[in-house]
């Protein structure tokens, strides 16, 4: 019996044996924490009733303990000096599927077509690469992809951010695009001395859940979304001030935005933090039936 990929022996084996060096500029901190990677797999809720997509699956470590509780797993790597290292540490699992792909240029919902049965549900579980935390967050959200939960590990301040209540200093327009979809929170908090090589930052697990069905329907979308950025452009300037700088000056735009926000019930002199979602997408309508 081999001992298991995550523990610090077999990681540090792993990368001798094929003279793998870390690749900073592709965020490659491994986990060497079993039980880390064990209440990750946890805090997901995975089981057989589950497929999973993995992102950055490094030299297998968490996809092991993900291969163990899932139907089957989807692994998308993109470095490809890994992928004959991940066809060896993982060969005892033949429920596990790795590919060499770059997250942000996959469609999931074409991956979980192919490669999953549609009669599980899709859960997708990450130890992030850092320096593209929110791009990821972002494409995973914005995708039409029928999945279930989002449980990945980011840097703490990241994490506090997409997870920060109205009125905090953390809450901005991250926050507002996570909580429009889903139910999120922080499960646990980890430490950097469990990486290798270990990174400057702390860590969480951040859970979010996709809200099905959706909770809030702005008649658009995309205006609402166009909205929510926005208001947050300039963090330190009013409500008003940012409306301004988004649909202009002009006399008749400004009384446009004076009727849209009394009928939203919003005063122009807040700051954006101070609103939530179901406050954005009230007001994002209300613009709308003004014509901006
Ligand atoms: N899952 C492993 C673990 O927990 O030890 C490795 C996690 S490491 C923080 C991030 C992994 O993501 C690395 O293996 C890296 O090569 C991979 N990666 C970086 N950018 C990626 C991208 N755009 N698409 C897919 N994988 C990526």
């Amino acid at each position: 019996e081999r001992p298991e990929i995550g523990s610090g022996m077999r990681t540090k084996a792993i990368m001798e044996t094929y003279g793998l060096t870390f690749k900073k500029s592709l965020g490659q901190n491994f986990l060497t924490d079993l039980n880390v990677l064990k209440k990750i797999v946890l805090a997901a809720d995975v089981s057989l009733d589950d497929d999973v997509i993995e992102i950055g699956p490094g030299i297998g470590a968490l996809t092991e303990q993900l291969a163990k509780k899932a139907h089957k797993v989807l692994a998308l790597e993109i470095d490809e000096r890994l992928i004959p290292v991940l066809k060896e540490t993982l060969a005892d699992y033949s429920n596990v599927i790795v590919i060499r792909a770059d997250i942000l240029a996959v469609q999931l919902s074409e991956l979980i077509k192919e490669h999953f049965d549609g009669k599980h549900q899709v859960k997708i579980v990450a130890n992030l690469p850092y320096y593209i935390t929110t791009p990821i967050v972002l494409h995973l959200l914005d995708e039409e992809a029928d999945f279930k939960s989002i449980t990945v590990m980011m840097q703490k301040e990241v994490a506090q951010r997409l997870t920060a209540k109205p009125g905090t200093k953390d809450y901005g327009s991250l926050t507002v695009g996570v909580a429009y979809s889903t139910d999120s929170e922080i499960a646990f908090f980890v430490p950097k001395t469990v990486f290798v090589p270990s990174p400057k930052v702390d860590s969480a697990i951040v859970s979010m859940k996709k809200r099905i069905p959706q909770k809030y329907q702005p008649q658009n979308e995309v205006e609402f979304k166009n909205l929510v950025r926005g208001s947050f452009m300039h963090k330190r300037k009013s409500l008003w001030n940012n409306l301004l700088g988004l649909y202009g000056k002009e006399k008749n735009i400004k009384s446009k935005l004076t009727l849209a926000l009394a009928d939203a019930q919003i005063s122009p002199g807040v700051r954006a933090e101070r609103l939530n979602v179901a406050d954005f997408v009230r007001l994002s309508d209300c613009l709308l039936e003004q014509g901006l």
